[in-house]
């Protein structure tokens, strides 16, 4: 099928019926909409541009969505159909995720077996081993971020919300604090840190698939940024008994605090508790 990912001119009623809103934020939105020609369903992410002549920061997040977008081709990432622009608006048209997000599949199982959270796992790390090797960091990877092709605990995962991500250069630090309270690496909260944060974030997330609760807990984002800071967090509650010594290892290569000697994507994807941790374990017993 013919992906096009380029600019259209023009009104995008003309290519597509707009339908349900999928999400919202202070850029814009997300919705739902049907290929006119085609019948197939995308997302169209819309960007205002009068909040852009504002604060041009979301002009530039947007074109670096697109472009990253442009340039990553990988199972676990959204696709990129197109993009429009039209007098008010920005629009991005990725392939519709239609099982909702991890976010919400974690929520209503509590927590995961360990077979059902490896599989997802090893999904997110093989995007973001193959975002690092491309030098593409993400930079808010989190459960709302990464979304289902069907409502089910094999289902195929996809990484979106490219829009806080970069291209960086290998070697050299980063300094933009992007990101959420739960997520984030202490290295960002110093303002001095590479790919590897993205790396945090998936400990992080591993955690969360396990035991149904984040690492780094607070009432409010003070609380939680502090708790992140200092790097201390438990595997002692109840929750943690039936856990696995090789899935802890990992996390705690993850959560390591400082960058370097946390273990890389690359490395992670490579992992025994990774590898060995297969659907087919989880249908066989
Ligand atoms: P934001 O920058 O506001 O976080 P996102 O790109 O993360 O924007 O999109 C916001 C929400 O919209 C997502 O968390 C998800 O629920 C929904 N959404 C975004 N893209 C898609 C998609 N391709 N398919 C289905 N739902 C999507
Ligand atoms: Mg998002």
């Amino acid at each position: 099928q013919g992906v096009f990912i380029g600019r259209r001119k023009g009104n995008i009623k003309d290519k597509y019926i707009i339908g349900n809103k999928l999400g919202s934020g202070a850029f814009g939105f997300v919705r739902v909409g049907t290929h006119k020609t085609t019948g197939q369903k995308r997302a169209i992410k819309t960007i205002q541009k009068e909040s852009i002549t504002k604060d041009m920061k979301e002009h530039s997040q947007f074109f670096n969505e697109v472009d990253i977008l442009i340039k990553a081709d990988h199972p676990n990432i959204v696709k990129l159909y197109e993009w429009y622009e039209d007098e008010k608006y920005y629009h991005l048209v990725t392939e519709f995720v239609s099982g909702g997000e991890l976010f919400d599949f974690i929520i209503k199982s509590r927590m995961l077996s360990e077979p059902i959270a490896a599989h997802f796992m090893k999904q997110i790390l093989s995007a973001v081993a193959y975002c690092h090797a491309n030098s593409i960091v993400h930079r808010d990877l989190k459960p709302e971020n990464l979304l289902l092709e069907k409502d089910s605990a094999d289902s195929l995962l996809k990484i979106i919300d490219f829009g806080t991500s970069k291209m960086f250069d290998t070697g050299s630090k980063m300094t933009q604090k992007y990101g959420t309270a739960y997520y984030i690496a202490p290295e960002v909260l110093r303002r001095d840190y590479t790919e590897k944060c993205d790396v945090w974030s998936c400990g992080v997330i591993l955690y969360i698939l396990l035991s149904g609760k984040p690492p780094f807990y607070g009432r409010t984002d003070r609380e939680i940024l502090e708790r992140v800071q200092r790097g201390q967090y438990s595997m002692e509650d109840q929750e943690w008994g039936r856990v696995s010594i090789q899935a802890k290892n990992l996390i705690k290569k993850m959560l390591q605090m400082n960058p370097s000697s946390r273990i890389s994507s690359q490395d992670a994807l490579k992992d025994e508790w990774i590898t060995t941790n297969t659907l087919n374990s989880f249908r066989e017993s």
